[in-house]
């Protein structure tokens, strides 16, 4: 496959989830119920990370797929600074995320209103967190929010080593594959001195843009073995 076709074929996929993130960010608000889309894509998320890693990141996730057809239109797209895929500043947005749940979920549960209620909880959290993704975003790099989602970053932990990208010695260094990747992924770094070696950084979403583009075939998902 060509790297237009992989992009185009991509793209189809992200159409078909894109617009569910505008659905919840705007719609929760007036129906709560959507807000509950949250949850079921968390667990959906992390489910999937148990044989794929961070492949539902990709195009199955709404947010991450607006991020590559909508804010990469606006985006400068430079180099994410590291210290926004750092582990401590990963734990901060984890806690974030928790400590809202912890502080909303029981007022929320105890209202007249509970089901809606709680819909509400989770629209606002969404829409709050999406809000700090399109800010980062434009000046930084479209896909910025994914390097410290808290389920990206929990999907990074339960996936490790699943359906792993791999690399070989043939590859030259020429870092073709760091202007197509999503995650800006350095795959040279892991190169080995024989034959194949996994890409040991697991915020790999699985798009296999990379493959393509390599002129050396140098990358492979470990499957595809
Ligand atoms: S495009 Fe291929 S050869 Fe070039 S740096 Fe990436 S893996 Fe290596
Ligand atoms: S390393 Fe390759 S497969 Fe993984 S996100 Fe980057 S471009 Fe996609």
């Amino acid at each position: 496959m060509s790297l237009e076709s992989a992009i185009a074929n991509r793209n189809r996929k992200q159409y078909l989830t894109w617009w569910i993130l505008p659905l919840v960010v705007i719609g929760g608000w007036f129906y709560p119920l959507l807000g509950y889309l949250l949850p079921i894509c968390m667990i959906a998320a992390m489910g999937i990370a148990l044989f794929k890693g961070r492949y539902w990141c990709d195009w199955m996730c709404p947010r991450g797929a607006s991020w590559d057809l909508l804010l990469s239109k606006l985006s400068l797209k430079k180099e994410v600074p590291s210290f926004f895929r750092s582990t401590p500043f990963r734990m901060l947005w984890i806690m974030i995320l928790m400590g809202v749940l912890a502080f909303k979920l029981p007022s929320a549960l105890a209202s007249l209103d509970p089901i809606n209620q709680v819909g509400l909880v989770f629209t606002m959290l969404l829409t709050v967190t999406t809000v700090v993704g399109i800010v980062l975003g434009i000046p930084i790099h479209h896909r910025i929010w994914c390097g410290f989602c808290p389920v990206g970053t929990m999907s990074n932990w339960i996936g490790k080593g699943k359906y792993a990208l791999e690399i070989d010695s043939n590859c030259k260094e020429c870092k073709t594959c760091h202007d197509v990747c999503p995650m800006q992924i350095r795959k040279w770094e892991y190169k080995p001195e024989k034959e194949w070696a996994a890409v040991e950084n697991w915020d790999c979403l699985k798009c296999g843009l990379c493959i393509e583009v390599c002129p050396t075939m140098s990358l492979k998902f470990k499957e595809a073995s």
